[in-house]
C-alpha cells in the first residue's frame, strides 16, 4: 500500500551483492549487513542542521556507501557514494 521509500532511486549500473541490494536506501535506521566494513565519517551541514556521514565499504562486491545520520529527515540513511 505504501510506496516503498526507495522506488524512485535511480538504478545503479555497478552489480551489487544481494545483501546490498537489500539495503533500505533513504530511510532512516535501515540497517546495513554483516560484511560492511566502517569507514571514515564526516559531518557536513545542511541548512542548518548538522549531519554525520559515516561511509561503508562492502567486503563482498566493494560497494562503497554513505550512511547519513540526521535526526530531523527520516529519509536520511542509506546511499551509494557517487563514483
Ligand atoms: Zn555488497
Amino acid at each position: 500500500m505504501n510506496p516503498a521509500p526507495d522506488a524512485t532511486s535511480p538504478i545503479e549500473p555497478s552489480p551489487l551483492c544481494e545483501p546490498c541490494q537489500g539495503i533500505q536506501r533513504n530511510w532512516r535506521g535501515a540497517p546495513g549487513h554483516a560484511e560492511l566494513q566502517q569507514g571514515n565519517h564526516r559531518k557536513e551541514l545542511r541548512g542548518d542542521v548538522q549531519v554525520t556521514i559515516t561511509g561503508y565499504f562492502c567486503d563482498r562486491c566493494g560497494a562503497h556507501w554513505h550512511y547519513t545520520n540526521d535526526k530531523t529527515n527520516q529519509r536520511a540513511g542509506w546511499s551509494l557514494a557517487p563514483k
